[in-house]
């Protein structure tokens, strides 16, 4: 009976295929949203999905120097990927662009905020974070917004 009904669904996940490594999911990722998958933008992509905080360019690019990547490919291929709608760049108050991977699972879903130590300048993404509905309409009659920041003393600074 069981075998009967997932033969006929055509959404059954087929349990024989292996799973999709990180590696090909960013490759697919990559020439959905219109771009050739160089290494360089492969490596890029894996890097922000494996990273827990927004990056700078300048970090990004010196840990992709490390695996022997052009640095000055390296800001070309974050305005790619954040004109692919793959990555999210955000300016926290300091001038400085950051750019971390949208979740493809969720690629609707606004920003999160983000916490900035003014101490120590570390950046906590802060997920679970909601801006209620209420809060939402009456920010809509002040503007668009585009950013939610919190800043304080992180644990460590504190
Ligand atoms: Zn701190
Ligand atoms: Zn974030």
């Amino acid at each position: 009976m069981d075998e009967i009904e997932s033969a006929s669904n055509p959404d059954a996940v087929n349990e024989d295929a292996p799973p999709e490594s990180d590696l090909e999911r960013a490759r697919r990722d990559i020439r959905n949203a219109g771009f050739r998958a160089t290494p360089a933008r492969i490596a890029t992509l894996l890097e922000l999905r494996s990273a827990k905080t927004p990056m700078t360019h300048a970090e990004l690019a010196d840990r992709l120097a490390a695996g022997g990547f052009d640095k000055a490919t390296a800001f070309r291929n974050l305005n790619d990927l954040t004109n692919g709608a793959l990555l999210r760049r955000t300016e926290l108050g300091d001038h400085v662009w950051r750019f971390e991977a949208i979740d493809m699972n969720d690629r609707h879903k606004s920003s999160h905020p983000h916490f900035v130590c003014v101490d120590c300048g570390t950046v906590t993404c802060m997920d679970d974070v909601q801006f209620t509905a209420g809060s939402r309409r009456q920010s809509e009659t002040v503007g668009e917004i585009t950013e939610i920041l919190l800043r304080g003393h992180c644990k460590d600074c504190k």
